[in-house]
């Protein structure tokens, strides 16, 4: 049963008619570490690194292709340490996330620092704590960067964050949509060249490219490709013009993953090469060098690696109308839905060999009726009370987004590797929850 939701390659089931996630049973994993829990599978983390890690040292050569982990997917130390072993760098976009990576031992200097406002205090934080490059955002971030390097006697390297003009979700015509992002400056509007020059007489800013991120849950390779080419163009325009020639370009995240069966698969590795040939073709025509190219996947480096587990706690049928599944979780552990209506694949991980039968909404335990996990889910008609509910894909902005409101302490992470388990981040404790009530 419900083989047609098998979105991932990392679940199966055993004779039981358990659920398994990395090969290991989720009923047991459970009952181990209680419900509500995340579970992650670090070799399917390691393996996605590794696709984008491959891809574009094939698509740039080696060393001319770099692979950045957008860590606002999923931040704690354990993900850093695998960063760190994968050879991965790391986005990070707070100093919370800075002082997290500090303390897994990441090394600071292949770390890129985002945000479209960061303070004094944050650039202080981070050029004290070693951050390898600032993705500089605006006029006075840029102004400020440069008086607090000088003041550390450092020169700060920093790429310059522009929009490309392009909205990833209507791919046939360049719109200028992205035009008034609160993100970067604009080249159509002439703002990106501004920018450029400012940071261009700033004597304590060592400009190395230029950054841009167009959108997520992408599935073409056409948004990477036709922002590529803009961002190219800007380049050589920029070269020209001030005699300036970017060594890095950043072609931002967003690769899209698959949270049911409507989403397509798409091969990264294809995607990135034919990213890269156009690329290396058009340095090529324009006459600049090829920089080195940045890819900054999230989602798709932890979506897949990741599953909640929930315990049913009632079955509410209203006649006619709808029918209700509660469990010990919510919007607390995944916001996504009640957020953004995303899309998940839910399984009854101790009833995979029952029919579907029984249509439902699968909801949380918050005080909010909009604290739903997925409307329209098909479970078994024997779901009761102590029956263990499986959340696909929830890898990526689950945890990172996850709250205590309502005071729900936020769950576990459980890592799964090579056959064993072990907590990666423990469950909070009530005590956590009111540790700063004074
Ligand atoms: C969020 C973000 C990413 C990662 O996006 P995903 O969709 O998770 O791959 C990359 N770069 C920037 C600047 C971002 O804000």
């Amino acid at each position: 049963m419900y083989k047609d939701k098998f979105i991932c390659d990392n679940i199966s089931v055993n004779e039981n008619g358990h659920l398994l996630f990395a090969g290991q049973d989720t009923v047991e994993l459970a009952e181990k570490y209680g419900t509500a829990l995340y579970l992650m599978d670090e070799e399917k983390i390691r393996s996605n690194c590794r696709t984008y890690l491959t891809a574009l040292e094939k698509a740039f050569g080696k060393g001319k292709g770099h692979a950045l982990y957008a860590s606002k997917a999923a931040s704690f130390k354990r993900m850093y340490e695998i960063m760190k072993e994968e050879g991965m760098g790391i986005d990070v976009v707070s100093c919370g996330e800075i002082y997290t990576a500090v303390k897994a031992g990441f090394p600071m200097e292949n770390a890129y620092f985002h945000s479209n406002n960061k303070t004094d205090e944050d650039i202080e934080y981070a050029i004290k704590n070693g951050v390898g490059c600032f993705v500089a955002d605006n006029e006075e971030e840029i102004l400020s960067i440069d008086k607090i390097a000088g003041a550390h006697g450092i020169k700060q390297k920093i790429m310059i964050r522009l929009t490309p003009g392009i909205d990833p979700h209507t791919f046939a015509a360049v719109t200028t949509g992205k035009v008034d992002s609160k993100f970067g400056s604009a080249i159509q509007t002439g703002r990106a060249e501004e920018i450029t020059a400012i940071a261009l007489g700033c004597k304590n800013i060592d400009l190395i490219g230029f950054h841009c991120h167009v959108g997520s849950q992408v599935f073409d390779s056409d948004v990477y490709i036709r922002s590529a080419e803009i961002m190219l163009d800007f380049i050589a325009f920029v070269k020209e013009k001030y005699g300036y020639e970017a060594k890095c370009l950043d072609l931002g995240g967003g690769y899209g993953v698959r949270y049911t069966k409507a989403d397509p698969v798409i091969d990264i590795t294809a995607n990135i090469l034919s990213v890269g040939e156009v690329i290396n073709k058009k340095c090529g025509e324009l006459g600049i060098n090829v920089p080195v190219i940045s890819m900054e996947p999230g989602r798709s480096i932890v979506a897949d690696a990741g599953m909640t587990l929930y315990s049913v706690g009632s079955l509410k049928k209203i006649p006619g109308f709808i029918n209700y599944v509660s469990i010990d979780g919510g919007m607390t552990d995944n916001v996504r839905y009640a957020m953004y209506g995303s899309a998940y694949t839910l399984l009854p991980a101790n009833k995979m060999n029952e029919v579907p039968e029984l249509v439902c909404s699968v909801v949380g335990r918050c005080c909010e009726s909009g604290d739903i996990i997925q409307p329209g889910v098909e479970l078994p008609a024997s779901i009761k009370r102590g029956d263990i509910i499986a959340t696909l894909t929830t890898g990526a902005y689950n945890y990172s987004m996850a709250s205590n409101y309502n005071r729900v302490p936020r769950l576990p992470i459980i890592m799964l590797y090579e056959g064993k388990n072990y907590v990666a981040v423990k469950r909070e404790t009530f005590e956590d929850v009111a540790r700063l009530d004074v």
